[in-house]
């Protein structure tokens, strides 16, 4: 092959890997906290990420008693077995209805400020609902726990991810494999500690194999995420991967064109970066990360 034909070659690559929203990393020493707490992180890859996935969906559960399902169709439940049906007040609901792919997010929190009591029994009660569901018909039979997050009733920051592996499903919490640990140390560097911060993901259930969550299964499960967030009403929501800011923004595009920058859910500023697992594969990709890190850290005010 001659020397043109191979320019070209690489010039056509190069328009797509632009295309695709990748850009070149840039070479150089990480800033030293990462760097210490990521380089010394040895850690073989999980096997797991893929960027990627799907949008929105539900359970609703208003003061009515009406409840939404995965297709926006609205029904009557009465049964009085219903967790959220017999802890949320009258007047304020446990689950919300989502909005449909058509509705803007709004710019708020729809509920109110609860107290800490009534965030963990209203988290309790989703937590029930997430224990019982049986909507996406090939992870159900597949799941050993359901993983519904864990962390303080009043985070400052939300870490989402995109739904639980192996470890996780055994376990029945969220990141408790490498990819956690990976996620912890990430935690760390910002100076804080894991259970300063709060962890979800966009699946409350392992998907088989760890494949990536289809979109019906992401719209399945966001309604519970939704109502997770309402309860808990953080400032700062980091997406860790595509999945997580699909579920989250509705958003089809690539993380590498979503970070970097700041997005909007409801009253919290979001932060889309690469998913802890790519990291682990992609070890230039850190920077970015750490990059997108920092940009939290000034918005808070904690960037030395
Ligand atoms: N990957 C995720 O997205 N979530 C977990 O909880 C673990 C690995």
């Amino acid at each position: 092959m001659d020397s043109e034909i191979l320019s070209r070659l690489a010039y056509q690559t190069l328009l797509h890997l632009q295309r695709c929203g990748l850009r070149r990393v840039p070479r150089g020493p990480l800033d030293p906290s990462l760097d210490d707490l990521l380089n010394n992180s040895t850690l073989p890859g999980q096997g797991m990420d893929k960027p990627p996935a799907a949008s929105s969906a539900v359970i609703s559960q208003a003061a009515t008693g009406g409840v939404v399902d995965g297709n926006n169709t609205p029904e009557v439940t009465t049964s009085p077995a219903s967790a959220t049906e017999t802890m949320a007040p009258a007047d304020h609901p446990t689950i919300l209805p989502s909005p449909t792919d058509q509705d803007a997010i709004p710019d708020h929190w729809t509920l109110p400020v609860w107290e800490d009591e009534q965030r963990s029994q209203r988290l309790a009660a989703i937590d029930k609902e997430v224990r019982a569901c049986r909507k996406c018909s090939d992870i159900v039979a597949y799941r050993t726990k359901t993983v519904f997050g864990e962390g303080p009733l009043r985070p400052t920051i939300c870490f989402m991810g995109e739904a639980p592996g192996a470890d996780e499903d055994r376990q029945g919490r969220p990141f408790v494999g490498r990819a956690g640990q990976l996620l912890t140390k990430i935690i760390a560097a910002m100076k804080l500690q894991r259970d300063e911060v709060y962890i979800l993901n966009a699946l409350k259930c392992r998907p088989p194999n760890n494949r990536t969550p289809d979109v019906q299964e992401i719209e399945n499960c966001r309604p519970y995420v939704e109502a997770q967030l309402e309860i808990l009403q953080p400032r700062y929501i980091v997406c860790l991967g595509a999945v997580a800011a699909r579920s989250l923004l509705r958003a089809t595009t690539s993380v590498g064109r979503m970070r970097g920058r700041f997005h909007q859910y409801k009253g919290a500023k979001v932060v889309v970066t690469y998913h802890p697992s790519y990291l682990l594969r992609n070890e230039d990709a850190k920077r970015l990360v750490w990059e997108d890190m920092k940009m939290l850290m000034r918005e808070m005010g904690t960037l030395a």
